[in-house]
């Protein structure tokens, strides 16, 4: 079980999450929905320290951190870091490695898997991405759809608990958003536990367990997609998903 509690994060006079809970169980997907800036990027942030909350409790992969504004030891932020994999919405590869390269980074440097232990499961995970025949090539030389998808083989590389998605298709042109999103799907159905960004409705509907909707960096609705997206009441949630009709 994956838990935060009583979040808090401000960037200087900007209250960002106002104190957001959040739980979710292994082998479950949670989808953030939301208004631009309502404070789900940051939210998801937290989930691997990338921001360090100002205040709140999370519990993740057997490691519990409490948060009061005092620096962290650098040994917890890396003990969290690496139960996570993340996928950022503009994929941030090493442009200088290929496809292989990528995927196979994490597993040599943290890890610490031998080069021939480290390819041979990067093969494996390029395979499932369906990326087998681009594994020489470098990023500049793929599609966007194609280097997000080495993105998350990259990021499942060193067996994370947990996999967090950052808007994983909204830098992508239409038409390679759904080779992306079928790769993610087969991961939820594969049981893997995720927390995705996105405005992709539909998708949002059809791979979530769990659907919340943040507002002014706070949770405002939380459930099944059915509730949250064809049963709300609230004016927020129902002015939010006009938009997408
Ligand atoms: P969302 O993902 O819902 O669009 P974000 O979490 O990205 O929202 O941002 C929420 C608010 O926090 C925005 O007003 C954004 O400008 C601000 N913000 C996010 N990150 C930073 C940062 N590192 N420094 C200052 N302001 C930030």
């Amino acid at each position: 079980m994956i838990r935060l509690s009583g979040l808090h994060k401000s960037f200087g006079p900007l209250q960002v999450l106002k104190g957001v809970d959040v739980t979710l169980e292994e082998g479950k997907v949670l989808v953030i929905i939301g208004p631009s800036g309502s404070g789900k990027t940051t939210l998801l942030r937290c989930f691997n320290l990338l921001e360090v909350p100002d205040k709140g409790d999370i519990s993740l992969g057997g490691i519990s951190l409490s948060f009061d504004g005092k620096k962290l030891p650098k040994k917890d932020v890396l003990a969290l870091r690496q139960k996570t994999g993340m996928v950022f919405q503009s994929y941030n590869l090493f442009p200088h490695m290929t496809a292989l390269g990528n995927v196979m980074e994490g597993q040599v440097t943290v890890q610490k898997l031998s080069k021939e232990e480290a390819r041979k499961r990067a093969l494996e995970l390029l395979v499932k991405v369906g990326l087998a025949d681009k594994a020489d090539s470098y990023p500049h030389q793929l599609s966007g759809g194609q280097q997000q998808r080495v993105a998350i083989a990259r990021a499942m590389a060193t067996e994370p608990e947990l996999l967090l998605f950052d808007e994983p298709t909204s830098a992508l042109d239409p038409e390679l958003v759904g080779e992306v999103l079928k790769v993610i799907r087969e991961l939820a159905s594969e049981g893997m536990t995720m927390v995705i960004v996105t405005h992709e409705m539909k998708f949002a509907a059809d791979v979530a367990d769990t659907l919340i909707m943040m507002d002014g960096g706070v949770i405002t609705e939380q459930g099944t997609p059915d509730q949250v997206l064809n049963h709300s009441s609230n004016p927020r949630t129902l002015q939010f998903l006009n938009r997408f009709v």
